[in-house]
């Protein structure tokens, strides 16, 4: 069987959130069929049903043993992919539905955020030669022992550009409730545009920084085995956004989006002894504990002491607090505080590896806002501000302003 000939599709919750929506499924499944092509159809869960199944896990233990969680929240997508199977059968397709572990999908065993070691294409093409379409379920793998896992939260999109990449496909088309990948959230401004392209580095920065339409591993996937995402409306025939490796093109647009997560909060250790090792001391028990850090400043002081304030997702504020408090001893801090009133804006795009000034322009934007920022980061495709949360969203809608977001123009400069 020739890659060409085959389509892999993946559909989200929304998409078969129930009957109607799955028979808008099969007419988007039916078009490449039409053209003589197979198509491998990966669905989520109805849209709801993750959450309800996390529900009963809370209802029923408190402390809950991940291998059985993942066999429990991995049904959602049993139910969709049979259900989804049986419209095809009954519209006369050669169909049959297929569970992560019938493939294989073969994943490492950290429960619940399981990655994919390995995929078995034999089977799939086997398979393609006795049925058109080939259902399978989003989210889960198996551990080589056999036992069920899944992906992490929206780990649908990993299973299907990771079966892309399996059968060496070109293109993985996502199809979700929204027409593609828009410039910011366009809950926060009408303005938002929705992008034709956008390069694996900038689709993670965006993920990564709130922007949920694909699941970050889905996109370091897409890039390492360089799988073109399509992600598209299931309820309209319109071009989405082509997620793919960066062109000179993208490269002369200076700014291609702005990101917001408002799921932060910020940590402050002072009066801390500047000496060798503290950094390590501070970051190092929290890192072993499984949290993420993301930006870190230390004050510049002329004493021997200094102030150091770093930014946690708002969940984990907690449990930071409790590991600095055990360590009071060890670290000599004065003073340890937290806020959780505070929410980080980025702009994001490929073109400002080769342009300057985006900064003070995106900087000056702000203080004409009366916008305070707290804390800066950047890399090179990305500049960060960490603000107060009362002004999130009018931070979005001014730097979308600024880098002229809502114009299609390949030098917003
Ligand atoms: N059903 C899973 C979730 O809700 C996986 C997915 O939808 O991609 O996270
Ligand atoms: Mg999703």
């Amino acid at each position: 069987m020739n890659a060409q000939n085959i389509v892999v599709q993946k559909f989200g919750g929304s998409s078969v959130a129930n009957l109607d929506c799955m028979k808008q499924v099969l007419r988007n499944v039916q078009k490449p069929l039409a053209d003589g092509k197979k198509v491998i159809v990966v669905l989520s869960a109805m849209s709801g049903e993750t959450n309800r199944l996390l529900g009963l896990v809370k209802q029923w233990s408190s402390t809950p043993d991940l291998a059985e969680v993942d066999s429990l929240v991995s049904t959602g997508e049993q139910v969709s992919i049979a259900l989804f199977t049986m419209l095809l059968k009954d519209a006369g397709v050669k169909a049959r539905s297929f569970l992560g572990f019938q493939i294989p999908i073969i994943t490492d065993d950290f429960f619940s955020s399981a990655r994919i070691l390995r995929i078995d294409n034999k089977k799939i093409f086997k398979a393609l030669e006795t049925y058109d379409v080939l259902v399978v379920a989003g989210f889960q793998g198996c551990t080589e022992d056999g036992r069920i896992t899944t992906l992490g939260r929206g780990g649908s999109d990993t299973s299907a550009v990771a079966i892309a990449a399996a059968i060496n496909a070109e293109v993985c088309d996502i199809f979700t409730d929204v027409s593609g990948v828009y410039t910011t959230d366009p809950n926060i401004t009408r303005k938002a545009r929705k992008l034709d392209t956008v390069s694996y580095d900038e689709m993670l920065e965006m993920a990564s920084m709130g922007a949920k339409v694909l699941q970050i591993r889905s996109v370091e996937f897409a890039k390492k085995y360089n799988v073109i995402i399509h992600v598209r409306s299931t309820f309209s025939d319109e071009q989405g956004t082509i997620v793919s490796q960066e062109d000179s093109q993208m490269e002369s647009i200076l700014v291609s989006g702005i990101a917001y997560d408002k799921d932060q909060a910020r940590i402050t250790l002072s009066h801390v002894p500047d000496k060798p090792g503290i950094s390590a001391a501070i970051f190092t028990p929290i890192a072993e504990q499984g949290l993420l850090v993301d930006m870190i400043v230390q004050n510049l002081t002329e004493t021997e002491f200094t102030d150091v304030t770093f930014t946690v997702p708002r969940s984990d504020v907690e449990k930071t607090l409790e590991i600095l408090t055990s360590l009071k001893s060890t670290l000599e801090y004065q003073d340890l505080r937290s806020d959780a009133n505070v929410c980080k804006v980025s702009i994001i795009g490929v073109g400002m590896r080769n342009h300057s000034g985006v900064a003070a322009k995106a900087f000056l934007a702000l203080s004409d806002e009366n916008i305070n920022i707290l804390m800066i980061s950047t890399s090179e495709i990305k500049i960060t501000c960490l603000i107060e949360d009362k002004y999130g969203e009018l931070a979005v809608r001014t730097l979308h302003d600024t880098f002229k977001l809502d114009e299609m123009s390949y030098s917003n400069k």
